[in-house]
């Protein structure tokens, strides 16, 4: 199983669990931006429903610079 994080639905405030897609990617924002600037490699886009209001939710996975 990979990582699991908490996200707050931009609408709506919801906690939303979320999976990371693979071991390497196990960091999460939801500001393209700012993966970029803390992550190194590739960001992997997911799309998510917030699961109390259905907002679209766009996720930015990415491997965090150590
Ligand atoms: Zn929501």
């Amino acid at each position: 199983m990979t990582r699991e994080r908490t996200i707050s639905c931009p609408d709506c405030g919801e906690s939303n669990k979320v999976r990371a897609p693979d071991d390497v990617h196990d960091t999460v924002s939801l500001d393209e931006k700012l993966a970029k600037a803390k992550g190194e490699g590739t960001i992997i886009k997911k799309i998510y429903e917030c699961e109390d209001c259905i907002y679209t939710i766009s996720l930015y996975w990415y491997k965090p610079k150590i």
